[in-house]
């Protein structure tokens, strides 16, 4: 079951620069910095409401938050949602025939189990599941 928009990924080329326009945009400091050598990069969490939003800048110019905005610029990077089972929904939409970029949910950032859903089937979004780690 999907629970709820979990958080909104972008992609900025400078996380400080970022996150000044964030903190005035949003009214609040981010919540939590974290870098997460599983996908390259140095991640910036605003709490707003019951969603985030989470701000990406690569650590490596091979990563894929590089090549993203290398491709499209800076901007919405990903859609993450909330799930409660995060090996089930990967089974149920595996079956339903979309491409799960990584099927064995790896440690993302935030202390979530995630997984990603290829964009070719979702219109061109990004989709990431997170679960809660317990
Ligand atoms: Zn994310």
């Amino acid at each position: 079951m999907i629970e709820k928009i979990e958080h909104i990924g972008i992609a900025v080329k400078d996380l400080d620069k970022a996150n000044k326009i964030y903190e005035q945009l949003l009214g609040t400091s981010p919540y939590k910095m974290e870098t997460v050598d599983s996908e390259e990069v140095n991640t910036s969490f605003f709490k707003t409401g019951e969603s985030k939003v989470e701000l990406l800048q690569a650590t490596k110019n091979e990563s894929a938050i590089a090549k993203f905005i290398a491709k499209k610029g800076e901007g919405i990077h990903h859609i993450a949602f909330a799930v409660k089972d995060i090996h089930k929904e990967i089974k149920r939409l595996k079956e339903t025939g979309y491409t799960i970029i990584n099927e064995k949910p790896k440690k993302g950032a935030d202390n979530k189990l995630v997984c990603f859903v290829h964009p070719k089937n979702t219109k061109g979004v990004l989709i990431e599941l997170c679960q809660e780690i317990p």
